[in-house]
């Protein structure tokens, strides 16, 4: 079903729980660059690549409460982590020589540009990778919302949504040994069959828009790039 596909501009969004590999907290140098390696693969297929990444390693508006902290005051923080991440991961970047833009939804001019719709989208046309950093800017929201809003507001062809199972599955894999992977499913069926995709937020955001969404192991070596060329990898929503 998939074979044909050909993505000219795309939006990846990665996990910061994704960056801590082994770790307990923080970032694994290791991971880091394994996912530069596949970022730059994949761009030397000539396609455009926005990134947004969580922030889920170092600090989660959640965790907020049970240290005492504010609701908002704790997803303002969880934005600042997703900075973090987005800093190393632009370094990493160009290590291996990729030309990037950092640009943030939060005000923070000394390592970050503001975010600015059509100068994003020059970048991308300039074929520099752009990571989107600070989420929305606002508290309530996820990365994944902004991986959504932002992949619409530049015209990205899809979501690939990096991850460390190979698709949407039944149910839990991890935990059910019956559980069976999808290759293709509609946005319909995932509402109709309860399953986990995104945040309902960040989904309800795809489906409005029509913009198809790719689940898939972004730990398995060259897989972004095979998700890239059209390759039967992961799971398709549409
Ligand atoms: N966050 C927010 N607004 C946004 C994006 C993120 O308030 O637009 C906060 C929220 O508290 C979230 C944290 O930043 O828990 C880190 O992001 P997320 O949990 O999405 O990271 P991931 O799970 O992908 O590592």
């Amino acid at each position: 079903m998939k074979t044909s596909i050909k993505y000219k501009r795309v939006l990846l969004k990665l996990s910061g729980e994704a960056l801590m590999g082994e770790q307990n907290y923080g970032i694994d140098a290791n991971r880091l660059e394994q996912y530069a390696l596949e970022i730059k693969r994949a761009a030397a297929e000539g396609i455009e690549i926005a990134i947004v990444i969580g922030g889920g390693n170092i600090f989660r508006g959640i965790q907020a409460a049970s240290v005492g902290i504010d609701k908002v005051q704790g997803d303002y923080m969880g934005m600042l982590a997703t900075v973090i991440n987005a800093m190393a991961l632009q370094s990493a970047l160009e290590k291996m020589g990729l030309y990037t833009r950092l640009m943030s939804s939060m005000k923070m001019e000394q390592v970050c540009e503001p975010y600015v719709r059509r100068r994003a989208i020059r970048h991308l046309e300039k074929g520099r990778i752009v990571i989107f950093g600070a989420g929305l800017g606002s508290p309530y929201f996820t990365t994944d919302s902004a991986a959504s809003l932002r992949a619409i507001e530049i015209g990205a062809d899809v979501v690939l949504k990096g991850t460390r199972v190979d698709g949407v599955y039944t149910s839990d894999p991890e935990k059910d040994p019956l559980a069976t992977k999808y290759t293709n499913l509609t946005f319909q069926e995932v509402f109709a069959r309860n399953l986990n995709v995104m945040d309902m937020t960040a989904f309800t955001l795809c489906q409005e828009n029509a913009l198809p969404i790719i689940v898939f192991d972004m730990n398995v070596p060259d897989n972004l790039r095979r998700v890239l060329t059209g390759q039967e990898v992961g799971t398709l929503i549409y």
